[in-house]
């Protein structure tokens, strides 16, 4: 495909994204610049991250570190902010922590002391969030709703590291709404503690209005823009 073809199709993409958060936000009496939109780049090609950037995205979303860090590499001077969605292994901590500017996927004490450590070695400041489960299924990640608060101090009292707030994938098997507020009532306790972490990143392709009607912050949207993935093969 040549590039003006792929530019078109994420312009596309872009603005009937662009159309849903703008009537999220109408619904929710909510303004657009409370937002912000993460392109979720996983799978599709570094061109691809420099055709959004040429449309305005500033924030990328990357799940898996192999592939973020080549492509956070080659969109070095586009001055992006990258922000790591995925679940995150101890051993991916330092290569991570050398590209990503937030991680959204804290969900354990030795994930915290581990990125304290990546980040004071570093020399680098990294804003994280609290991923916490909103349902039973471990194999999806995120702290389960009472270690939330305890994990949010460890982040905070973390050399290296800034309790930017919390974040959670709504479950298959229900009404996301429901999830969010859920999630919601849980940001609103960690921010009685930690008034400056007042991320929500919640809301993806398929539930953005839902996210944005319950207080999201920060919305991860990857095929509405991008187009569907292909299945990933290991
Ligand atoms: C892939 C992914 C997204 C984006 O999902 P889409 O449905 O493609 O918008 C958001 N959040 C996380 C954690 C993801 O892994």
């Amino acid at each position: 495909m040549t590039t003006e073809t792929r530019r078109d199709e994420i312009a596309d993409g872009l603005a009937g994204v662009e159309a849903r958060i703008a009537e999220a936000c109408r619904a929710a009496g909510r303004a657009r610049e409370e937002l912000t939109l993460i392109a979720v780049s996983k799978t599709y090609p570094a061109s691809d991250v420099r055709l959004l950037a040429e449309l305005g995205v500033r924030d990328v979303g990357e799940n898996r570190d192999q592939e973020a860090a080549a492509k956070a590499r080659e969109c070095a001077d586009l001055g992006l902010t990258w922000h790591f969605i995925g679940q995150l292994q101890t051993n991916k901590v330092r290569s991570v922590v050398g590209y990503a500017d937030v991680v959204h996927s804290v969900d354990r004490p030795r994930l915290v002391a581990a990125l304290s450590g990546e980040a004071t070695r570093a020399g680098r400041e990294v804003t994280c969030l609290v991923q916490v489960a909103l349902d039973d299924d471990p194999g999806r990640g995120g702290a389960r709703p009472p270690d939330v608060a305890a994990l949010a101090d460890a982040v905070a009292a973390a050399p290296g590291l800034r309790l930017g707030g919390v974040m959670a994938v709504a479950p298959l098997e229900e009404e996301p709404g429901k999830a969010f507020a859920r999630l919601r009532e849980l940001a609103q306790a960690v921010r009685d503690t930690h008034p400056g972490a007042d991320i929500i990143s919640a809301g993806m392709s398929g539930d953005l209005a839902e996210a944005v009607a319950n207080g999201a912050t920060h919305l991860r949207v990857g095929t509405a823009l991008l187009g569907r993935r292909k299945p990933f093969v290991r």
